[in-house]
């Protein structure tokens, strides 16, 4: 074994040698992988090869549709032929909401261009003869169905040995039978792995060890919230019918999936495998894959198996009439939301991970292929954020993890509502006046492991969801909600706002450095400012406060918690000149806006608030009631009147009730996150995650505002410059849709010019209350984003016009703003 290496792959299963062969095709050659046994010994040998190019997610979505055209390149490069069956993939549908979700599927698919079909009861039968299309009874009707020409299955083993063969032509080394048991830095900042066969040392380590990323992450001092949960898949003997309905010259059937029953059915050696996805899958392995494991697969659980199989032979009569050959149940590593983890680790330099695959077959060769570019490159060219190991923090311990795994395992199938928050593992991490908020009515949704009041049900109301694609039960009071605060005073609890206080002499160059814009140089000013990528996209979104010399606030999105401070902690300079402190917890945070939020916090304040003492975009260290220390902020992301308070945590209470003792004369209320939604629209204001991703950069968001070309170096600003002399691919838009009767864009949706050409996508989408106008924003090509262009946009399968509305459609002027 070599003693020396640039990258360690540890792990040899589909994900591991897929990244492999992605560094030695980006030229790396000085890399290896190292596995415990031999290749495919995880859980790649046993699983069933499907390649399903259907996922919900913009990130994910695009990985699959990667490694679906690279296996179908493999075999003419490596000589090594994968088994790919292009059967297609043919998803049923026996209700509206289930088509509502393959229409919201399919704007995606439509944005990253992957080949879809939307087809009916009769098209199903031609494409799958064995099919019963449903009798109204214990077998539901037919309604439709969305069909995959493209995708089909493989043989994972071929798949490993293709990647193996070619990663192996660029100058990768393998070595099996071989075991990391220990990691440690070298003086020179390398990583030294033990092994049972010596050490090695590596510029840069990849974990992909499947089943095994808990012990992995161990060794390098991370929790990693990767739990396997048990799969299992039932193998068939060969089946009359379909002999002979290949006997009669029929095509491989399709992988068929029947989501409202939860299961997946493909042929396989003139006889089935179905796989369900079943209530009650344990996970396994939480604190690690015991010695013993090894090869080795579970009992079978036939109890568990039986309501999938009755209802699979219901619409498959045919499996009625072969006998079970054998019973697969083996561990599938989840993750608490079922994407994986491909991305950097947290806490540490060079270390990577690529672990937490469910779908790994599907996943392996995109994951491969962004990751190496992440670690090659420096960056990835497109948004992995969805996969982005530090989207979770802190709060995935082990009791969590396990139960969000197992949950998100059963509902691989259910129906993905846009507005869906399922109930495992929950409340975890509550705001202290989470108790008030749930007496006022609050409906909670969880975000980063955060209970956040989505909106809030007034009396007489249940306070529950119908979660839906469509405007639903809460919709009215949600508009309610926006009402009050641009009429009254309402108050939004954003107390998961992640906070750093950055301090010492060098605080302010440091940050400086970081960002686009300019740094505020005057104490109590505030300014928006964007960390970019190398290329130029927008990564991180801060308010950057300065509280007092060598004293900086810096506020970013809740969920960003440990992707920002982790990416703050490794650039922060280590001469001691600047100290970094993550201060989420310490500090609560209200937002106080409306039309009335100035007479109410009046009256809990002496600070003057007028506009001459108290501007906007400016802060002061302010007492508000009993409570001392409190950053009064003049900014807020729903574009009224208004101040946003961080306060010690200790007095949120205090100031929750003051705050409505006081604000009771004006009509205060609580706003939801929902509300928030609707507000942020109706003002174009783009949020980090969805609208400001490392796709654009901040001129194709249009935020030049908050770009200072000539301030002095900073990230992205070479990237930058090159995109103004060859001029920006995209501009980003406000549209206004028109007819929409009850389904608004909710981002994802693909837009078209009025020919029918595909010229951008929308990134995010709502209703605007006080406007009355169904409303999206996103990015077209700059032709087409000037005020009162016509184009067309496609929701659920429908086409709308929309036009491109001036920025800011309440109150383009700001005046409520400045009030
Ligand atoms: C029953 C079943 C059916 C499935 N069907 C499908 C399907 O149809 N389509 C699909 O896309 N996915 C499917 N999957 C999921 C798929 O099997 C996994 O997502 C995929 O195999 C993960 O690949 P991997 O490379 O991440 O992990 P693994 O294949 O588990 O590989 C990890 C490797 O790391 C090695 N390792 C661990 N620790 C160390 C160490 N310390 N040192 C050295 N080596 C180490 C292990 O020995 C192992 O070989 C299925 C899973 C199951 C259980």
């Amino acid at each position: 074994m070599k003693t020396h290496a640039r990258v360690v792959v540890i792990g040899g299963g589909a994900v591991g040698v897929s990244t492999l062969y992605h560094l030695a095709k980006k030229g790396w050659s000085d890399v290896v992988l190292i596995e415990r046994s031999e290749l495919t010994a995880g859980s790649t040998w046993h699983a069933a090869g499907l390649l399903p190019l259907f996922n919900m997610s913009y990130t994910v979505g695009q990985l699959h549709k990667y490694s679906v055209d690279l296996y179908k390149r493999l075999p003419a490069e490596t000589g090594q032929d994968v088994s790919f069956h292009v059967t297609g993939n043919l998803r049923l549908a026996t209700n509206r909401e289930r088509m509502d979700e393959y229409q919201k599927y399919c704007g995606t698919a439509n944005t990253i261009g992957v080949p879809f079909q939307v087809i009916g009861a009769e098209e199903v039968k031609k494409l799958w003869p064995l099919v019963n299309l449903g009798n109204g009874g214990d077998t539901p009707n037919i309604v439709g169905a969305l069909y995959h020409p493209d995708d089909g299955h493989i043989a994972p083993a071929d798949l490993t040995m293709a990647l193996r063969r070619g990663a192996r032509a660029g100058g990768a080394e393998i070595y099996e039978q071989t075991e990391v048991t220990g990691a440690t830095r070298t003086p020179s900042g390398e990583w030294k792995l033990t092994t049972n066969k010596g050490e090695i040392i590596a510029e840069h380590v990849v974990c992909a060890t499947g089943n095994y990323a808990r012990q992995t992450g161990r060794m390098f001092g991370i929790n990693v919230p990767a739990i396997p949960v048990e799969h299992q898949y039932i193998v068939y003997d060969e089946s009359p019918e379909l002999k002979a309905y290949r006997a009669g010259g029929g095509r491989e059937l399709a992988v068929l999936r029947e989501s409202d029953k939860s299961y997946y059915l493909r042929e396989e050696r003139l006889g089935w495998i179905l796989g369900p996805y079943e209530a009650g899958a344990p996970a396994r392995f939480a604190d690690g894959v015991p010695e013993w494991f090894g090869k080795s697969l579970f009992e079978g659980d036939l109890e568990r198996l039986l309501p999938h199989v009755e209802a699979a032979q219901r619409r498959v009569p045919a499996l009625e009439h072969c006998g079970i050959k054998d019973i697969v149940n083996g561990p599938i590593s989840y993750t608490p939301d079922g994407s994986p983890l491909c991305g950097p680790a947290w806490g540490v330099r060079n270390l990577w991970l690529n672990e937490g695959h469910s779908f790994g077959i599907t996943a392996a060769g995109g994951s491969g292929w962004q990751l190496a570019e992440w670690i090659v490159e420096g960056e990835p060219g497109i948004d992995m954020l969805a996969t982005d190991p530090r989207r979770f923090g802190a709060y995935t311990s082990k009791r969590y993890t396990v139960a969000k795994n197992e949950e998100t395992y059963k509902e691989v199938f259910t129906i993905h509502f846009p507005d869906e928050e399922r109930p495992a593992a929950r409340p975890a991490k509550t705001s202290p006046v989470y108790d008030k908020l749930a007496r006022m009515g609050a409906v909670f949704g969880q975000r980063y492991g955060w209970e956040r009041a989505l909106w809030f049900a007034p009396p007489g109301v249940e306070p529950k969801d119908k979660w839906s694609f469509r405007r639903s039960n809460y919709t009215p009071h949600v508009g309610n909600e926006v009402r009050l605060m641009r009429e009254k005073v309402g108050v939004i609890d954003l107390t998961p706002f992640t906070k750093h206080e950055v301090t010492g002499p060098g605080a302010e160059a440091w940050l400086d450095s970081l960002v686009a814009n300019k740094v505020p140089t005057k104490i109590g000013r505030i300014a928006l400012c964007h960390a970019l990528t190398k290329r130029g996209g927008i990564r991180s979104e801060f308010t950057i406060t300065k509280i007092a010399d060598n004293h900086f606030y810096v506020v970013s999105a809740g969920a960003a918690e440990r992707y920002d401070g982790d990416y703050l902690r490794r650039l922060v300079p280590t001469d001691g000149s600047v100290t970094l402190t993550n201060i989420t917890g310490a500090r609560g945070c209200f937002v106080v806006a409306g039309p009335r939020s100035r007479d109410l916090l009046a009256k809990l304040m002496d600070a003057p608030l007028d506009n001459k003492s108290f501007p906007w975009l400016t802060s002061q260290v302010v007492e508000v009631g009993l409570a001392v220390d409190v950053y009064a902020l003049r900014v807020n992301f729903v574009g009224s009147l208004g101040w946003e308070l961080h306060f010690p945590i200790e007095y949120a209470h205090h100031i929750f009730d003051s705050l409505f003792k006081a604000g009771a004369e004006y009509g205060i209320g609580m706003v939801g996150m929902r509300a928030m939604e609707s507000l942020r629209l109706e003002k174009s204001y783009r949020m980090w995650g969805s609208d400001m991703t490392r796709d654009y950069t901040p001129f194709e968001a249009s935020l030049d505002r908050f770009v200072r070309m000539n301030k002095g170096p900073f990230i992205g600003r070479e990237a930058l410059e090159r995109q103004q002399a060859a001029g920006v691919p995209h501009r980003f838009i406000t549209l206004e849709v028109h007819g929409v009767v009850d389904a608004d864009p909710l981002g994802n949706e693909p837009l078209f010019d009025t020919k029918g050409k595909m010229i951008g996508r929308a990134t995010s989408g709502y209703y605007g209350h006080t406007i009355q106008k169904s409303l999206a924003i996103g990015y077209v090509k700059p032709e087409f984003a000037t005020v009162g262009t016509e184009l067309t946009i496609e929701i659920l399968g429908e086409r709308k016009k929309a036009t491109v509305l001036v920025e800011s459609p309440y109150d383009p002027d700001n005046a409520d703003l400045r009030a």
